[in-house]
């Protein structure tokens, strides 16, 4: 047991969950813990974001942070939407909207074509601690193909219309268990463990 607990850098609902189910044998924080709406992510890459949320989180508390950037790369759509997926259609966080415009991007991509694949990486920051400048990071993707309509109630974001390679079933229809031995924030945090537990450990 930490006596710093560990700050989960995110303002998603849906990912600060999925993080929670993950971690549940550590003790961990939200941002709403600490009193923070917000982080600025203003980078181009998954990686430069989420170091810049950990970085920013971490120097701000003063405690261990665990940032996770990601998103849904459309092939047809040569990647995108990508780092912009929580904003596509404009808003931030409008999911509803952001599938809208998404099925309405690939309405004429035949069904062969519309291969994607979701992306995470993790950043861990601790400027406070042992880790000092150093941000540590992994990676996760989960490959699969866009539906033409919504379905399912689970998950989050993009959830209603990616079907995971090797499923029938999208993922806002799989258990949530399911999707994180699936997911790429799964195969991000999974990458991330055995280094997150020692360090933690070790504080
Ligand atoms: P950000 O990393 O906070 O910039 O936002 C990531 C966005 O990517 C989310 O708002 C979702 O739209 C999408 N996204 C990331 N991970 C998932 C997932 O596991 N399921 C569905 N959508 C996701």
């Amino acid at each position: 047991m930490t006596a710093r607990p560990l700050l989960l850098a995110t303002a998603n609902r849906g990912k600060l969950r999925e993080l929670r189910e993950l971690l549940s044998d550590l003790t961990v924080l939200g941002l709403h813990d600490v009193g923070i709406d917000d982080l600025p992510e203003t980078a181009d890459t998954f990686l430069g974001n989420a170091t810049q949320k950990a970085v920013e989180a971490a120097r701000r508390t003063g405690l261990p942070c665990l940032a996770d950037d990601s998103g849904l790369c459309v092939d047809a759509l040569d990647g995108a939407p990508g780092v912009y997926s929580a904003r596509y259609a404009g808003r931030h966080g409008d999911d509803e909207a952001n599938r809208a415009l998404l099925l309405e991007r690939l309405r004429d991509v035949p069904d062969a074509l519309r291969t994607a694949r979701f992306r995470c990486v993790l950043a861990l920051a601790d400027e406070a601690g042992a880790l000092g400048s150093q941000v540590l990071h992994t990676e996760g993707e989960c490959p699969g193909v866009i539906v033409r309509a919504p379905r399912g109630e689970g998950g989050f974001g993009y959830d209603p219309l990616f079907v995971p390679e090797g499923d029938t079933r999208t993922m806002a229809e799989l258990p949530s268990a399911v999707k994180h031995s699936l997911s790429h924030r799964g195969a991000a945090l999974r990458a991330m463990l055995p280094t997150l537990r020692g360090y933690l450990s070790s504080l």
